[in-house]
């Protein structure tokens, strides 16, 4: 080989490995973090110094997620998903298929509880209770970190407002680091940083309950959901006493603060539970 073709020859081996390395990064990922960066939440009618408060929160709370420990999850491959048995919901595979066995064992027993003949005071109890419930449902399970980003994003105005009155007395003012930290663990109690839901995980689910509303048990609404203020019509509903029965031979684990919220946890479910 003469000495211009071994020149040809690197300069194409050169060219090539360029090019093959800009394919590389030209096919990785996006930054995850880019889609919930603080600069993406929305400013609506916030002045400047207001939403610079808001990127604050929001950057303090992510922080906080980071030294929590826990992995920070982005969004699931869709080949990690599918949907919970008799709907489109999602859910990571493990947990729908789980999820679809509960659901089918809670219709059961709920039409044996609805049938069921003994006049002893557990056995009315519970068909009082049934006879409240017109179907189980899901509100959500998996969630995307875009879609999680837009709860906090969209909650942040109500939490702000309710946490006002507060600020204004901390050391720094309402827009100052106390201020900040104050917000950060007012939002961290209701709603999770995006990467750090366990609904973007795949294996939390949010229970939905179609009812007839009755003052006795205390069944408020004729639909219960995801909701602070639902929390005590919940816990008197047929569905939240069957879930504390029966719902870790499923897998899944209660969330106490909010009754209509289970995990699928196998590794720490069913211990002491029937
Ligand atoms: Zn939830």
């Amino acid at each position: 080989m003469n000495k211009p073709s071994i020149a040809l020859l690197l300069l194409t081996a050169l060219l090539l490995a360029g090019a093959a390395v800009r394919t590389h990064a030209d096919q990785a990922a996006p930054d995850p973090a880019g889609a919930v960066a603080p600069e993406r939440l929305t400013q609506g009618a916030l002045s400047a110094p207001e939403y610079a408060f808001k990127q604050e929160v929001y950057r303090r709370h992510v922080a906080r997620g980071l030294t929590s420990g826990r992995p920070r999850v982005f969004d699931l491959p869709s080949s990690a998903l599918a949907p919970i048995p008799g709907t489109q919901t999602l859910m990571r595979r493990d947990a729908a298929a789980a999820l679809g066995g509960l659901l089918g064992a809670a219709r059961a027993d709920l039409t044996a509880d609805l049938d069921a003949p003994g006049q002893d005071a557990e056995t009315t109890d519970r068909r009082e209770r049934a006879r409240r419930v017109e179907a189980l449902a899901l509100d959500n399970a998996y969630r995307s970190a875009s879609t999680q980003f837009g709860i906090w994003d969209r909650n942040y105005a109500g939490y702000a407002a309710s946490t006002r009155a507060a600020r204004l007395l901390c050391p720094g003012g309402e827009f100052g680091p106390a201020a900040a930290d104050l917000l950060r663990e007012y939002v961290g109690v209701r709603v999770a940083a995006p990467g750090f839901s366990n609904h973007q995980g795949g294996t939390a689910v949010d229970f939905a309950l179609r009812c007839q509303p009755a003052a006795a048990p205390a069944i408020v609404a004729a639909r219960l959901g995801p909701s602070a203020a639902q929390a005590d019509p919940w816990k008197e509903s047929w569905f939240w006493l069957w879930l504390n029965r029966r719902a870790g031979a499923f897998g899944f684990i209660a969330y106490l603060p909010e009754p209509w919220h289970w995990e699928f946890a196998p590794d720490r479910a069913g211990k002491g539970r029937s």
